[in-house]
């Protein structure tokens, strides 16, 4: 009986002082400047090294060097921004949104990676 007491006060508050759950998706969730929301690859500054992927505490990452492939599980990652801080060229980052809802479990994430531009010849001299 106390119980249903408690549920019914809850209840009751709602209905006066409006509710305190958050209708997420429907209405966007609030982000901050320290909101570890999900990680984000610059795959034009990525060079497979696979050191985010070796220190990845749950395996999230998968580095596909001879397929030029950079994967992420999202249901695996735990935003611990390992990965972000041993990156050494900085590519990483901790964007500060969650990624957006779906309707269908996407395993991985998967982003090709494009072999660094190579700057043309110099051009040579006909003389
Ligand atoms: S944030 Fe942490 S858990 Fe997520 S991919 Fe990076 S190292 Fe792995
Ligand atoms: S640590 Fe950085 S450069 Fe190395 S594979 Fe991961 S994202 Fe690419």
């Amino acid at each position: 009986m106390r119980h249903v007491m408690e549920i019914l006060g809850i209840v009751m508050k709602s209905l006066v002082f409006g509710s305190k759950c958050k209708m997420y998706p429907v209405k966007p969730a609030k982000f901050f400047d320290a909101t570890r929301g999900h990680v984000e690859i610059e795959t034009d500054k990525c060079i497979l090294c696979s050191l985010c992927a070796k220190k990845c505490p749950t395996d999230a990452i998968t580095v596909e060097r001879q397929n030029k492939i950079w994967k992420i599980d999202r249901m695996k990652c735990i935003a611990c921004a390992l990965c972000v801080d041993v990156c050494p060229k900085k590519c990483l980052k901790m964007a500060n949104s969650y990624s957006p809802v779906g309707t269908s479990r996407v395993n991985e994430e998967v982003f090709n990676i494009a072999p660094p531009a190579k700057s043309p010849p110099p051009a040579q001299s006909k003389y």
